[in-house]
């Protein structure tokens, strides 16, 4: 019997996440990002499912935007990293995607660029992140530089958002009056700033195009709440079995280091799903694991490829009892909150041992 491991992927999920976007940010535009293989859920799969949804997708590289057509899919791709090499400009040609470009020294090479219409690029601002992007003056000479290339033309300008998550930083609003003031000076350009933590926010951070990803994927991209307390569906639940099973004598360890003790006869079981897998090694002891539908707890550490789980709270659970790390009875959002991460890091880490259901 092959392993049974596997992370099941609910596709109606996704789009209703979507959707719940769409509600959230009336009256704009919308690409969902799709990077680090939809966020751990299949790219492919997931651009299949949302281009029902939407005509336009965001990716991080070239090799993610190239996936997408290889499928036969044809919505826009916007390519969040833009081009790092001259060469890359004949790749974005063919594959008709749309860069995000936040230095001039991007646009080298695109001149041998075969022309065949133009290709549409996104000018990034920087209004506070200070990661990528130009200030006020440098966008003005994107633009212009952009507006004299044959075979370009400006998609909009784009910005991202540096403490969304938090709903009470003032940050947030500080960006988005500094995006507006460098939009004043490019009347009918369109403006991408909101992520999936903005959607949260007022429609004065939503501007013209929103990029929703974690929230599309189920997970919260607010601190402190989980992505049902949000009306977001789990998109993906991580699933595996109880392959043995053995009662400890009070004073006998779990697991190396010999972290976790029992102190009274406990029956556990060893759950084949480990680090190997994405599964959180610094998931701490209690973290919640359901068997056969029972929140049971997380007790010892983490092994490459098993973890041990105490039954006690679920005693008809046997060998071959079926277990979910997260999705419905677990949200993804509390195994990260209590292993000090965030569900993004966990969804995109479930490893390639690990097969997509799509469903
Ligand atoms: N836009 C950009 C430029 C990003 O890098 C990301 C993700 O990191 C997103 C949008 C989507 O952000 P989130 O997943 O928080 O919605």
């Amino acid at each position: 019997m092959p392993r049974q491991t596997r992370a099941r992927i609910d596709l109606n999920a996704l789009r209703g996440n979507f959707r719940l976007a769409r509600e959230l940010a009336p009256g704009t535009h919308s690409m969902a990002v799709v990077k680090a293989d939809g966020y751990g859920h299949g790219l492919e799969a997931v651009a299949q499912a949302l281009t029902q949804e939407t005509d336009c997708l965001a990716v991080a590289t070239l090799e993610e935007a190239q996936r997408i057509r290889q499928v036969g899919l044809s919505p826009e791709v916007v390519l969040l990293e833009g081009v790092h090499e001259p060469s890359d400009w004949r790749l974005v040609v063919e594959g008709r995607f749309q860069p995000v470009l936040h230095s001039l020294h991007q646009l080298e090479g695109v001149d041998c660029v075969p022309g065949n219409g133009a290709v549409p690029v996104w000018v990034k601002c920087n209004t506070g992140m200070n990661r990528l992007g130009l200030d006020a003056e440098g966008v003005e000479t994107m633009v212009l530089r952009i507006r004299e290339t044959p075979g370009l033309e400006v998609a909009g300008l784009m910005t991202h958002y540096a403490c969304a998550d938090d709903t009470a930083d003032a940050m947030t609003g500080e960006q988005a009056r500094r995006m507006r003031a460098i939009s004043r000076e490019f009347p009918g350009l369109p403006v991408s700033a909101a992520n999936s933590a903005a959607h949260f926010h007022g429609n004065e951070s939503h501007f013209d195009w929103t990029r929703p990803g974690i929230m599309l994927y189920g997970g919260t991209p607010l601190i402190g709440r989980r992505g049902p307390d949000l009306d977001l569906r789990p998109v993906m639940k991580l699933e595996s079995r109880v392959i043995a099973v053995r009662t400890l004598a009070p004073g006998e360890t779990v697991g190396y280091g010999a972290t976790w003790t029992a102190e009274q006869p406990t029956r556990m079981g060893i759950v084949e799903i480990g680090y190997g897998d994405g599964y959180p090694r610094h998931a701490p002891n209690g973290t919640p694991v359901a068997v056969d539908g029972c929140r049971c707890e997380l007790i010892g550490r983490v092994s490459m490829d098993m973890i041990a789980v105490s039954l006690e709270a679920c005693p008809q659970a046997g060998v071959g009892s079926s277990v979910e790390l997260w999705g419905e009875t677990v949200s993804v959002d509390e195994v990260a909150q209590l292993s000090g991460t965030i569900s993004y890091e966990l969804l995109t880490a479930v490893s390639p041992r690990v097969p997509r259901l799509h469903e």
